[in-house]
């Protein structure tokens, strides 16, 4: 590695490099310089989707993934991803449903308080609703207590904390708006 380095004439600070599809050639490039480099940093559409998803980890992407290639139309959102939105800068979006992936360290505490959480902020979801839920249908398998708000991965309470179970979770939870929308 460092002869290929040297061969290129890159230093260790300036790694990694990346070689854009347009010719461009980034040294340690920030998020945001890659983001447009992959021309991956859009402008929010003022428009109506029918999938939020709020966080962008094995599970978030899992959601997105399934989501769109199902049909939905889906939006992405994720504070330190490629673009480096920050937390701090906010948006209001009208969409059919949400999901929240985020994380293993539960990040609630800006959610609204009538999505009901546990004593260490895990989102609680499905039956563990039963006694607060309100509606005559019960709650979809990962809708939390505000119908239509899904949560999955290491932020729902009781969920396994690995990759491969986020995954599943979000994959799964895609068939759970379908079922949401087709009943509202
Ligand atoms: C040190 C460590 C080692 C691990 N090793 C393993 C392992 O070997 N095998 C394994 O299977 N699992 C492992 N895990 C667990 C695994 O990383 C998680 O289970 C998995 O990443 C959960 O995926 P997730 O999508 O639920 O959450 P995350 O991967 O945490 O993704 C959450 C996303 O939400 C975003 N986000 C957070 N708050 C907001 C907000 N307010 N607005 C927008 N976006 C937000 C974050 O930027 C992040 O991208 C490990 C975890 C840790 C911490």
């Amino acid at each position: 590695m460092d002869a290929l380095l040297k061969q290129f004439k890159v230093t260790a600070d300036e790694t990694p490099v990346v070689i854009c599809a347009d010719g461009r050639i980034l040294r340690h490039p920030s998020n945001a310089e890659l983001a447009d480099c992959m021309d991956i940093r859009k402008p929010l559409e003022h428009t109506v989707y029918d999938l939020a998803v709020i966080g962008a980890g094995p599970a978030g992407l899992a959601a997105a993934v399934y989501g769109a290639s199902e049909g939905l139309k889906s939006l992405v959102l994720d504070r330190m991803g490629p673009g480096g939105r920050e937390a701090g800068h906010s948006a209001t979006v009208e969409c059919a449903a949400v999901f929240i992936f985020i994380g293993s360290t539960p990040h609630t505490n800006w959610l609204p308080q009538a999505i009901a959480v546990d004593g260490n902020g895990f989102v609680k979801t499905g039956m563990q609703l039963a006694e607060s839920w309100r509606l005559r249908r019960p709650p979809f398998p990962l809708e939390t207590s505000v119908p239509g708000v899904f949560a999955a991965g290491d932020v729902r309470c009781g969920s396994t904390k690995r990759v491969a179970s986020a995954a599943g979770e979000g994959s799964m939870a895609v068939q759970f708006v379908h079922q949401y929308l087709a009943s509202n």
